[in-house]
């Protein structure tokens, strides 16, 4: 069963109304309510926000075709009725704050069993219950001609800022391992970043069509910082060595309520099909946040640092498997690839080295 047209629902600040939905910051609830709202991306005067959630709905390529779609965060709905009109077959949105319930479900009765809703935190909920309430007992494989559309997942939200960070890292270590909504053969993210970040290009190979995700959150200003790019920082490596990501557009700041402090830019994130990550995510981690936790230093004065830590003899085995990598150890640690750090946390692994 698609939807491509939804009855006309109320307007997004008769619901608020209605509703009494104040934003708690708390929850790091930044709307987009004003229909009058003008500008380079909203022209239009009536509906403007539906315009915004149009262009990212359009930019995420969702389609009927794909076996799940999946929202963080819906907040009134507002996005959530784009995607619905997209024509989706199968959606869950999963939503922290229990006073937008009462619009969700009616959302999801005219949606005519289309949408599921869950009452849950994103960060905690067991993802066997997305599962089940898209009604999707198997996982599809990827099919022998390479279509991945009906094995495809999309994961897309307009991110509460106050945990976009650790939700994001959870995701990437569910996608490295293969676990709950990301064992989908194809997933694929569209991410809403401060405008610094999406000025950053990227370029990376890649195949898969992974999460769709909407984030608006400072500390992602890294994640999609190249090599070379000062910006670039532990969440750009961890992505990087997973997804392939660009940027897609720019949202002023003003078209959200209550207004951010920072513009938004959308990002869109693929996995890679043959990740540059060959190591354990989690040790991976723990080295990329040692070295940029040190991120004045050089590789080699950060490496130095672990010499009181370690016993001399394993220091002398990490350094002399370090040498042998023919990493220039002068750099900072912005300027090595995700790869390298690859090759790094290999060889911490095989001294067991923890850090
Ligand atoms: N999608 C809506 C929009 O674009 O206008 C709302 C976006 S608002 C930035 C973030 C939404 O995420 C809010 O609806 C908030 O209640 C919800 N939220 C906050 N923390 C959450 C969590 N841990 N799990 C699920 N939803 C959460």
């Amino acid at each position: 069963m698609t939807l491509k047209n939804l009855p006309k629902l109320l307007s997004t600040r008769d619901l608020i109304k209605i509703y009494n939905l104040t934003a708690k910051s708390q929850l790091s609830q930044n709307f987009i309510l004003d229909k009058n709202i003008t500008g380079e991306i909203l022209r239009l005067r009536e509906g403007g926000w539906i315009a915004v959630y149009h262009k990212i709905v359009k930019t995420s390529q969702i389609c009927s075709d794909d076996a799940l779609v999946v929202e963080v965060g819906p907040g009134p709905g507002l996005l959530t009725r784009s995607i619905l009109e997209t024509g989706v077959s199968n959606m869950v949105i999963v939503e922290k704050d229990k006073r937008f319930l009462p619009i969700l479900t009616q959302l999801s009765e005219v949606s005519k069993g289309v949408l599921k809703v869950l009452h849950g935190d994103i960060l905690n909920v067991d993802h066997s219950l997305i599962l089940q309430a898209a009604n999707i007992t198997e996982i599809p494989v990827e099919g022998a001609e390479g279509d991945r559309l009906n094995c495809r997942v999309h994961l897309i939200g307009n991110l509460p800022f106050n945990i976009a960070s650790p939700l994001l890292v959870q995701w990437m270590k569910m996608l490295y391992n293969r676990e709950g909504i990301f064992r989908f053969p194809s997933v694929s993210m569209t991410l809403m970043f401060q405008k610094e970040v999406g000025d950053v290009g990227i370029n990376i190979e890649y195949s898969t069509e992974l999460f769709l995700v909407l984030i608006r959150f400072k500390k992602f200003k890294r994640i999609v910082a190249d090599v070379e790019d000062s910006r670039r920082g532990r969440n750009s490596v961890l992505v990087q060595s997973l997804c392939e990501a660009k940027k897609v557009y720019q949202l002023p700041s003003r078209v959200f309520v209550p207004e951010p402090k920072v513009d938004a830019v959308l990002i869109q994130l693929k996995s890679l099909p043959n990740p540059v990550l060959t190591v354990p995510v989690n040790e991976y981690e723990e080295v990329v946040r040692y070295f940029y936790g040190k991120r004045r230093k050089t590789i080699h004065s950060a490496l130095i640092k672990l010499k009181s830590k370690i016993s001399p003899e394993k220091f002398e085995s990490l350094t002399d498997g370090i040498e042998k990598l023919e990493i220039d150890l002068s750099l900072r640690p912005e300027k090595l690839t995700s790869e390298q750090f690859c090759r790094l946390t290999k060889i911490f692994i095989e001294n067991s080295i923890k850090i």
